[in-house]
């Protein structure tokens, strides 16, 4: 930390323009499991980080969420550096709730893009990361699944 506060630069943030990171929820940030699911996808016993209630096609759904061990120091250490996106395939309801939960209202998750963002391609979800930055040499992406920006091969 002694070389970043002592930077004149990023103590002064209006001088430089942060690079983008653009973050995927599912599998990258959280891991969810919802109501009727049957195969079990975490150690049984382990309780949730926060259950979300979401409603789909008029279900009501209950979302189980496990953060990604010491995710909040994460987001909190980025933050500082970079501009935060958040990038989902998920479906906004979802991708909302769990982006408010990270969130917490420290405002540092307002920029969020979700599944209708996305490009279907082959029957799965292409994140179209132009649509958050023309400068792509100023984007990098954390997403579990390559899949989400294959048409970014240089990312
Ligand atoms: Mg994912």
């Amino acid at each position: 930390m002694y070389f970043l506060t002592n930077n004149p630069l990023l103590r002064a943030p209006g001088l430089v323009r942060r690079k983008v990171l653009v973050l995927d929820l599912d599998e990258t940030l959280i891991h969810s499991h919802h109501d009727g699911v049957l195969r079990q996808t975490v150690k049984p016993g382990t309780p949730p980080d926060f259950i979300l209630k979401v409603t789909i096609d008029r279900h009501p759904v209950r979302f189980f969420v496990h953060k990604r061990p010491h995710v909040d120091f994460f987001l909190e250490v980025v933050s500082r550096w970079y501009e935060l996106v958040v990038f989902t395939a998920s479906m906004e309801i979802y991708g909302t709730a769990v982006a408010d939960r990270l969130d917490a209202n420290k405002g540092i998750l307002r920029r969020r893009y979700y599944r209708q963002h996305c490009t279907l391609d082959f029957g799965s979800y292409t994140k179209d990361l132009s649509a958050i930055c023309s400068d792509l040499s100023s984007v990098f992406i954390l997403d579990n699944s390559p899949g989400a920006y294959r048409s970014y091969p240089g990312t």
